[in-house]
């Protein structure tokens, strides 16, 4: 086995050095032996150990870092692939791959999603599995705590806004645990999240992902001014609204995910679009 390079902070490598806690975290995914567990970034495997433990059914790890994706290919007898998820026979994978990169929406199959996630992409990561992965029976993620509790804000408060609206349409987060930065190598500045994720039990919002993704950007862009002027170039935009039940003198950071869906479906777009 190869020496173990220095951690890489472009690839937001801080490694897990408590066992109790990686244990923890694995636990909170709730494997059953039928289930396809894909874990990404497992860099020196303080998860990866726990996981393989269990032996799930099918075992895909999506690693960026050729080093480490060698070295899990190695620990768990695995086939390495690059740019796509394997296919169905394969029981054991390691796809060397860039995880913003690969194709989400073609995790039809049902599976558990887990990861310490590099701290860089996690936000854009989860916008996508979230939206894109319909197999997708349940996820543990642990993150920077400001970005987990952004996940799970409710209306009305300063860690609510558009990564809040976009995970909460898609599933039902919940925050299970801190970490402190004393159990990684190498120290964050900040502490860690650990949240879990199911599907809403009511499915996935009947409106066009790609417009509601860009009417949470554009309109908490404007989060402090009132529906009424940031919907200034819609016709007859106030007497839209208030049929629609919305008040237009609320601001976007006190509507429910549910209203955003209305106003998708309504065909509200903000001004200057
Ligand atoms: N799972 C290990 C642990 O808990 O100690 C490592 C976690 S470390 C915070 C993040 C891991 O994600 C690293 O192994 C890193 O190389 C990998 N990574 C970083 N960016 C990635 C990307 N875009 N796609 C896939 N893996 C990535």
């Amino acid at each position: 086995m190869s020496q173990s390079p220095r951690p890489k902070k472009a690839l937001g490598q801080n490694f897990l050095q408590d066992q109790g806690i990686s244990r923890k975290i694995v636990r909170a995914l709730g494997m059953e032996p039928e289930d396809c567990i894909i874990e990404i970034g497992p860099g020196p495997g303080a998860l990866t150990r726990h996981i393989a433990e269990e032996n799930p059914a099918r075992l895909i790890l999506v690693e960026k870092d050729d080093h480490w994706a060698a070295e899990r290919a190695a620990s768990v007898g695995a086939e390495l692939f690059t740019g796509e998820f394997p296919p169905p026979e394969a029981r054991r994978a390691v796809v060397c791959a860039d995880a913003l990169r690969l194709p989400w929406e073609t995790l039809t199959f049902s599976c558990k999603i887990i990861g310490n996630l590099p701290y860089n992409v996690a936000s854009p990561l989860m916008w996508e599995i979230f939206s894109r992965a319909s197999g997708l029976r349940r996820a543990v993620f642990m993150v920077q705590k400001e970005v987990g509790l952004r996940l799970c804000a409710v209306p009305g408060t300063s860690a609510y806004g558009a990564l809040s609206v976009w995970t909460q349409s898609f599933v039902v987060p919940k925050m299970e645990f801190i970490v402190p930065p004393q159990v990684f190598y190498p120290r964050p500045k900040v502490d860690s999240a650990v949240l879990s994720f199911t599907p809403r039990p009511e499915g996935p919002p009947d409106v066009p992902p790609g417009r509601l993704g860009a009417l949470l950007h554009k309109t908490f862009s404007m989060r402090r001014k009132q529906l009424g002027t940031i919907f200034q170039s819609t016709p007859n935009r106030l007497e839209l609204l208030t049929n629609l039940g919305i008040d237009p003198r609320l601001r976007p950071e006190n509507l429910t995910p549910k209203t955003f869906h209305l106003l998708v479906g309504a065909g509200f777009f903000p001004r200057g679009d």
